[in-house]
This record gives structure tokens, C-alpha cells and sequence, in this order.
């Protein structure tokens, strides 16, 4: 599994036998998303439908234009734009196996990071669900010293149930 954060990377080799499949989410944005990625998205966005929670993606894969681009918008917005959004090349987006959610509440889509950080009940319901479709949070509530990054609890990484599965208990711990 390859991981990339403030250390690690990106390059283009790591995704070469990777196939994104295209989707358009709620608001007809194309996502391109892994393969695999994407079919256990399909499956959780399923499950948690029937618990009457409705999720869907507001980002999947980005080239390093696209980071570029969000990485300069913090720079000019925000304090500590540094913990909160990964350099151009420093962010598993680029593997197109993260995803970060849009949730729907009170009639209607919720994608703004401080809202949906308000968002603790259905957060708390999705992040327990995940596991059991291979997703991990990579950005955990108390890990920001060893992430570098802010709490994102709709930052999801795509990691298989072979992963996702040993580590429940951890994941369970910090959700
Ligand atoms: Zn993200």
C-alpha cells in the first residue's frame, strides 16, 4: 500500500496501473475515483442510506494542477493553511484513493469543512460504518502532532478490509 504525507512524495509511477473511473456526484461535478475505491464508496453510501444517511463525493483523484490550485486558495484564505491542506505532490488525492465527503443534512448538501465539522452525529455513524468497506480516516481527531494535519472527518482513505478490518479497534479509539 503506498502512503503519502509530508515525507513521502508522490510520483506519477505510483498510479500507473491505476484506473480511475469517472462519476458525477450531486452536483453533476465529474469525480474520478480508483476503481476499487469507488465500487466500496458505491457499497458504504449504500449501508448508511438505509441508517437515513446520505454521503457522497466532493473529491476524489487530483493531478498536481488541481492540488496546486487548492493548495494556493488556503495560502491566500487561511492562517494555518499548512495543517490543513497537503503541498502539490504531499497528497494521497493523487492515488485516487482518498475521497473527501459531501453530507447531506437539513435539506441540503453540506462540503464546507467548518460545517461539516459540526456534523459530529453522522460523522460518528459513517466513520464506524467505513471500516467494514476498507476505509480508513487518515486525518484522526488527537493525531495531529503525528499526521500534520487537522482533525478531516471526511477525508477517507480507501485501504481494503484486509487493513481496515485489523485496525478497527484503533480507528474505533480516535473516532
Ligand atoms: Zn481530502
Amino acid at each position: 500500500m503506498i502512503i503519502i504525507n509530508k515525507a513521502n512524495i508522490f510520483n506519477e509511477d505510483m498510479i500507473k496501473d491505476v484506473e480511475l473511473v469517472e462519476y458525477f456526484n450531486y452536483k453533476e461535478d465529474l469525480i474520478l475515483v480508483e476503481r476499487d475505491t469507488f465500487s466500496a464508496f458505491k457499497m458504504l453510501q449504500a449501508n448508511l442510506k438505509i441508517k437515513g444517511i446520505n454521503i457522497d463525493i466532493e473529491s476524489g483523484y487530483r493531478s498536481l494542477e488541481k492540488q496546486e490550485s487548492i493548495f494556493l486558495d488556503y495560502y491566500k484564505k487561511e492562517k494555518d493553511y499548512l495543517n490543513k491542506v497537503a503541498m502539490p505532490g504531499f497528497s494521497e488525492h493523487h492515488l485516487g484513493t482518498s475521497i473527501d465527503l459531501a453530507v447531506f443534512d437539513k435539506g441540503k448538501w453540506i462540503s464546507n469543512k467548518e460545517e461539516l465539522l459540526k456534523l459530529i452525529e453522522p460523522f460518528k455513524i459513517i466513520h464506524k460504518e467505513m471500516i467494514n468497506y476498507g476505509f480508513i480516516l487518515r486525518y484522526p481527531k488527537g493525531k495531529e502532532e503525528e499526521t500534520g494535519y487537522v482533525y478531516m472527518p471526511w477525508h477517507l482513505r480507501y485501504v481494503g478490509i484486509d487493513i481496515s478490518l485489523k485496525i478497527r479497534d484503533s480507528i474505533l479509539e480516535n473516532i
